[in-house]
């Protein structure tokens, strides 16, 4: 039996939505992970430092008293953000980036952006105020097949933004190819990758042989398996740059199961014992804390959490968590294919 103890992980990309979803799905993060920086795209979304200070307080609430878990928040970047709004929200110490959609690329990003110069101004403050920029990165241009839009955005938006804020510190959030990868880590300190735990797992071919397969589908889309198997490597390398973020990202199956299926992989229950499959049968089990516990900290200039989780390997294969309920709909939790034999001790927190 191998028992692990290591610093309480965060999650540096988290969907938790609102209202029901978000009471259904947020004890699964909150008994795992010290923190989670929450992303800002809701109905409507998240745009400024009062918007993410009432969303705070909503999460808080559904928390409860004395809660472990800490919500990091971030603002959704519009071609109408407000630099001073910005500087507000930076000094509340509550918001710790803003998060960059280009416009239509992912779920609820209408309000992204579509012209890049005209968030230019608050690029230029955020540099100053020292407060990351997290990316979605992929190209919304229909003419560029799915598969390359990452590759497309790294050459036409995020190479030339980096150029013209020299100062300005970039997370390409939920990297997904090799070239997302040896972009980071030839990218110098002022650009991180979050890698999650689904794109560590599943190739292509999960979503689209021998049956298509929804609950794999999510966007960015899961590449070749070449492009997963660098997403590992850079993983389990322990360098610095890259960490875990989930991307958990809840639908009720009836959203996903669809002539017009939403993206997504609900992880928060599983993400941490998938992780640790791929590092042990990597052989990186001594890599694991700098991926899950460390390496966001740092970037965000945060102490690593105090306390401490145990995972201890088991013979016995592990059950599917089974979905979670939101009023009578099901959400299903991440399928990795495989059986997991990773379980974590001493959560803490009694779900
Ligand atoms: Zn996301």
């Amino acid at each position: 039996m191998t028992r692990l103890s290591l610093a309480r992980p965060d999650d540096w990309h988290l969907h938790l939505r609102d209202g029901a979803m978000m009471g259904a799905v947020l004890p699964h993060s909150a008994a795992v992970f010290g923190r989670g920086l929450i992303m800002p795209n809701l109905v409507p979304p998240v745009v400024t430092a009062a918007d993410a200070a009432a969303y705070r307080d909503r999460i808080l609430a559904e928390l409860g008293p004395g809660a472990r878990f800490t919500p990091l928040m971030t603002l959704y970047l519009t071609e109408a953000t407000d630099l001073a709004d910005v500087a507000v929200a930076a000094a509340s110490g509550l918001v710790k980036a803003v998060k960059l959609y280009p416009a239509g690329a992912t779920t609820n990003s209408h309000a992204g952006v579509r012209d890049f110069d005209r968030i230019a101004p608050v690029l230029e403050r955020m540099a100053e105020l020292d407060l990351p920029l997290c990316v979605h990165g992929e190209v919304t241009d229909p003419a560029v097949d799915i598969f390359d839009r990452e590759a497309v955005f790294i050459e036409r938006i995020l190479e030339p933004l980096r150029r013209r804020h020299e100062g300005l510190r970039v997370v390409m959030e939920h990297v997904t190819t090799s070239d997302g990868v040896a972009y980071v880590r030839h990218g110098g300190p002022r650009i991180a990758a979050t890698i999650t735990a689904h794109h560590l797992i599943i190739n292509r071919n999960h979503i689209l042989a021998g049956g298509i397969r929804p609950h794999y589908y999510c966007l960015p889309v899961a590449k070749r398996e070449t492009h997963r198997r660098a997403l590992v490597d850079a993983a389990t390398s322990g360098e610095a740059s890259f960490f875990l973020g989930t991307d958990s990202a809840p639908h009720a199956d009836g959203a996903k199961i669809s002539a017009c299926g939403c993206a997504g992989c609900f992880t928060a229950p599983n993400a941490i014992e998938c992780v640790a499959a791929v590092f042990e049968a990597e052989g990186r089990l001594d890599a694991l804390e700098a991926f899950i516990s460390l390496n966001g900290a740092a970037f965000y200039g945060m102490a690593a959490n105090p306390d401490r989780i145990e995972l201890e390997r088991v013979e016995i294969a592990q059950p599917l968590p089974g979905p979670v309920m939101v009023g009578g709909d099901a959400v299903s939790v991440f399928d990795p294919g495989f059986a997991l034999h990773w379980r974590i001790v001493n959560k803490g927190v009694d779900l």
